[in-house]
């Protein structure tokens, strides 16, 4: 149920918010509602920053294994970045286009349009950098690691207000409250999930039907040996191969990167397509698939010493909302991501920096 709420929700003054997801569309968002003097507590499930700005650690180096790059075409983002020397650096990336299904032809794509921008040493860096004053209490906030919203409710004991129930990864459950906001800053379908478990509706919930949204299974493959004295590394020369494959829609070797470690890794990343028709194959035939796709496009048929794969149910935006959020002033409860205006990192930090703007 909609609790009733009157119109303190929009008073102007200092207010407590809640900010479900510390991606990078809940991270712009804080940080802006906290530069315009409210204080934000922030509730991440997983133990760091960085959502599908991610970087997986193995013995071998980092993957990756989320975004790959992220450009820059608002100037507020460009500004934000510089401001706070954010960890990030250029990847001038060697292309090729894979132009058949089996990934026998390939072309020398050209240079990009658009700088490629990489988080160093990791993907997941640029947003780890600007929750970490939140984190540390530097600003006027909290950060919840390892925490996962299940519930949002009427505060028990201010009825105005709201609170979070929550859940650890040992079972231990919590109740936050005291909330005069919440924003939802996850993918748009667990946003759903939660509106749903909580037994709330806001004027545009239905909305949210509209928006699409691809998965992505990711191998993530590592060959030390290509290391030893002598063999200068092993496999092509190119960075990256995309295209149309019938498996793989993107890979990328790790240490062209800038600031990596120099072990020879690849991230691969499974079309849309394969990815929805595969969704719910077990992960070991998923890898073997994957492998054989990524010996066909660059050769290398020397067994890794390290292979994950990681399935993204939410990975890409197919269809957005079209507006960079959604707000309910009446009941304070508001919701940013990628999703609200496309596919990309930018698109996320814009989504969290207008919500914010539009609150504060
Ligand atoms: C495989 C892949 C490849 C991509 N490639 C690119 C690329 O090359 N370039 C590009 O610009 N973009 C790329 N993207 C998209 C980019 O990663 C996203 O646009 C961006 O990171 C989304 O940020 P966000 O903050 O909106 O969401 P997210 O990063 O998904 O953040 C949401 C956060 O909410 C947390 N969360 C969810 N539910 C709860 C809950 N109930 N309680 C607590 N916490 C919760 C999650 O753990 C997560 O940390 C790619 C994404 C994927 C998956």
């Amino acid at each position: 149920m909609p609790r009733s709420r009157s119109a303190d929700t929009s008073a102007t003054g200092p207010r407590h918010i809640a900010i479900v997801g510390a991606g990078m569309a809940g991270v712009a968002c804080a940080r802006t509602l906290v530069q315009a003097g409210h204080s934000v507590t922030l509730f991440e499930k997983s133990r760091g920053a960085g959502g599908r700005m991610a970087t997986r650690r193995s013995e071998f180096g980092g993957f990756d294994h989320g975004a790959q790059f992220f450009t820059v075409r608002d100037e507020r983002f460009r500004q934000a970045l510089e401001a706070t020397a954010a960890p990030a650096a250029h990847w001038r990336v060697n292309t090729v286009r894979v132009l058949d299904a089996m990934g026998q032809t390939m072309a020398a794509a050209p240079a990009p349009r658009e700088t490629h921008w990489v988080g160093t040493p990791g993907m997941n860096a640029v947003v780890k950098h600007w929750a970490e004053p939140l984190a540390s209490g530097l600003l006027a906030a909290q950060v919840h690691w390892e925490t996962q919203v299940g519930r949002i409710e009427p505060d028990a004991l201010a009825p105005r207000r709201w609170q979070l129930r929550t859940e650890s990864p040992d079972g231990g459950q919590t109740v936050h409250s005291g909330f005069d906001q919440v924003v939802l800053a996850v993918p748009h379908p667990q946003a759903q999930a939660l509106l749903r478990a909580s037994g709330l509706a806001a004027p545009w919930v239905a909305q949210l039907d509209r928006v699409a949204v691809a998965p992505c299974w990711t191998l993530m493959l590592a060959f030390p040996q290509a290391m030893q004295p002598g063999l200068n590394g092993f496999g092509p020369r190119w960075h990256v191969a995309k295209g149309d494959h019938h498996r793989i829609r993107w890979l990328a070797r790790e240490p062209s990167k800038p600031g990596r470690d120099p072990v020879e890794r690849w991230t691969v990343q499974a079309s849309p397509e394969w990815s929805t028709e595969h969704l719910e194959d077990d992960a070991e035939r998923v890898k073997a698939k994957l492998l054989k796709g990524f010996a066909e496009l660059t050769g290398i048929r020397a067994t890794p010493s390290h292979a994950a794969v990681h399935r993204w149910r939410y990975a890409q935006t197919t269809r957005p909302l079209g507006q960079p959020f959604l707000w309910d002033s009446t009941q304070g409860l508001g919701l940013c991501g990628d999703w609200c205006l496309g596919h990309r990192v930018e698109s996320a930090f814009v989504s969290g920096l207008e919500l914010a703007l539009a609150m504060a």
